[in-house]
């Protein structure tokens, strides 16, 4: 351990108890302890730490800001250097008129749309958690947002990676390469194929005229029939999120938005565009929302009504914190036609098991995120948790769905794929695995099911 202080400077290497154990959670996660945590400055030590780690026979774990859903960031078994990009969280370089920024890992995803706004630029995919998730988390996790509806996810605004190998070598992917899109392929991959030292982020001009609407609804299926006929009509709106009872009226106490409390579900659209187009948008949105039984219907006018909806809605799983004091998201994608099923099938899951569940969610993409809120010294309450969880898992996968929409697999999801993948899909990507980490020293115990190395995943017959 002696020998990644020298790499990174003493005061940059944790290994004691009470410092070490912060390092054992993430959002959704407690995990183990690892044996240290090493916070680089550079990819010059981000190299020299796997090299070093390696060389003590201890796996590599990254970690960004530690907001992951799925136990990604974090040790299950103990042990293993993480390393944390803390320290790393600069925009390097802004090119403006190719709007595309150079970025360490641990920028704030928040903080590099603020520090381009000035030249009228923003970075679009926007997780709820953009005001503390990094971007190198965000890519590891390929994170989505209520803006990816348009503008699509994560992977969409990657344009080039600087990436720690396995054996603490520096390589490069450029989506302009021929040949091979690597960049592509570490977008999503968890830390598993190689660690992000820096990337080159595609950037967005602001437009010219955003709106935000609010719609209230008398059911969760009106508001679903609302969705489908927005988008059947072709209108990709930037944002269509849906909130329902439970969550509005937990996010009025928190943070009193605006939004109707008496609503069984509310709507929050947000399109961007040019004024003209965005005019006529408007109008053909609100017939929609009222043609399919919407009870109320507003438009935000200014700039702070449209942060205060805004604000509500991406704080929305932080105000659950009023109803109890823990809480499981669910993450799941289906069909949009099917998403008056997929949530019937939420609601009798959660009832069956006698649990309050609250919806919010990316409702344009078919993305359910239901919230368990429960309390995690009431055993029942964690049993009844877990077999609502999976139902919704299953419910999903029944639909046509899949186990999840943005949120990752890490640790929790992982004996899930064998749910959606057979043996020979997983001994495909298992392949791609062994390729860039044999010895499966970046990020183990991830994604793959328990029990197996990914080399004990059956062979193509
Ligand atoms: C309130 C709340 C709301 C959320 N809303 C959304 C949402 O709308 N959309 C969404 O997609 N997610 C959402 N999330 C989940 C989470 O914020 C995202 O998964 C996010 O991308 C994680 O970023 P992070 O910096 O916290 O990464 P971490 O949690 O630290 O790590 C996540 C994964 O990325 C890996 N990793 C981190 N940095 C690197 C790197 N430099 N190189 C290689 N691998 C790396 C880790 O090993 C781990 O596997 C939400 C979470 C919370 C708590």
């Amino acid at each position: 351990m002696e020998r990644l202080g020298q790499a990174v400077g003493a005061e940059n290497v944790k290994t004691a108890p009470e410092d070490l154990a912060v390092y054992a959670f993430d959002a959704y996660s407690d995990g183990k302890p690892p044996s240290a945590v090493v916070i680089p400055s550079q990819t010059r030590e981000v190299s020299a730490v796997v090299k070093i780690a390696r060389a003590l026979g201890e796996p590599v774990i990254a970690r960004g800001a530690g907001t992951g859903l799925c136990g990604g960031a974090v040790s299950i078994q103990g042990g293993g250097v993480v390393i944390s990009f803390a320290r790393m969280h600069r925009m390097l370089e802004l090119d403006v008129p190719n709007r595309r920024a150079r970025v360490q890992p641990g920028i704030v995803n928040l903080h590099l749309s603020q520090q381009v706004a000035a030249s009228k630029l923003f970075y679009a995919p926007d997780p709820a958690s953009q005001r503390s998730s990094t971007i190198g988390g965000n890519i590891a996790t390929n994170a989505g947002g209520p803006h990816c509806l348009s503008y699509g996810t994560t992977v969409n605004h990657v344009l080039a990676l600087e990436v720690v190998d396995e054996r603490g070598e520096v390589f490069t992917t450029d989506i302009d390469d021929a040949g091979y899109d690597l960049t592509a392929a570490l977008v999503g991959s968890e830390g598993t194929l190689g660690i992000v030292a820096s990337a080159w982020v595609r950037l967005l001009r602001m437009p010219e005229s955003t709106r935000v609407w609010l719609a209230a609804f008398p059911s969760i299926e009106s508001a679903s029939e609302a969705v489908s006929a927005i988008v059947g009509a072709g209108i990709v709106p930037t944002a269509l999120e849906m909130m329902d009872a439970v969550i509005v009226k937990a996010v009025e106490a928190a943070f009193a938005a605006g939004y109707p409390t008496d609503a069984a579900a509310v709507l929050l659209i947000e399109n961007a565009g040019f004024e003209d187009e965005m005019n006529a948008c408007e109008a053909a949105i609100e017939r929609l929302a009222l043609a399919n039984g919407a009870l109320s219907w507003r438009a935000a006018r200014t700039q702070a009504e449209r942060d205060a909806l805004w604000a509500g809605r991406k704080g929305a799983v932080g105000a659950i914190g009023r109803i109890a004091p823990n809480y499981y998201t669910q993450d799941v994608t289906v069909p949009r036609s099917a998403l008056p099923k997929a949530l019937r099938a939420v609601e009798v899951a959660a009832r069956e098991n006698d649990l309050v569940v609250g919806n919010v969610f990316h409702a344009g993409d078919g993305n359910l995120h239901p919230l368990l809120v429960y309390d995690k010294r009431d055993r029942r309450q964690v049993a009844a948790v877990l077999s609502t969880g999976n139902a919704i898992l299953n419910a999903a996968i029944d639909l046509g769905g899949t186990i999840s929409g943005e949120h990752g697999i890490g640790y929790e999801k992982r004996d899930a794929m064998t749910r959606v993948y057979s043996a020979q899909d997983l001994a495909a990507m298992a392949r791609v695995r062994d390729v860039f980490d044999p010895e499966h020293a970046l990020n183990p115990e991830k994604i793959f099911p328990a029990g197996t190395r990914c080399v004990e995943v059956a062979p193509p017959q």
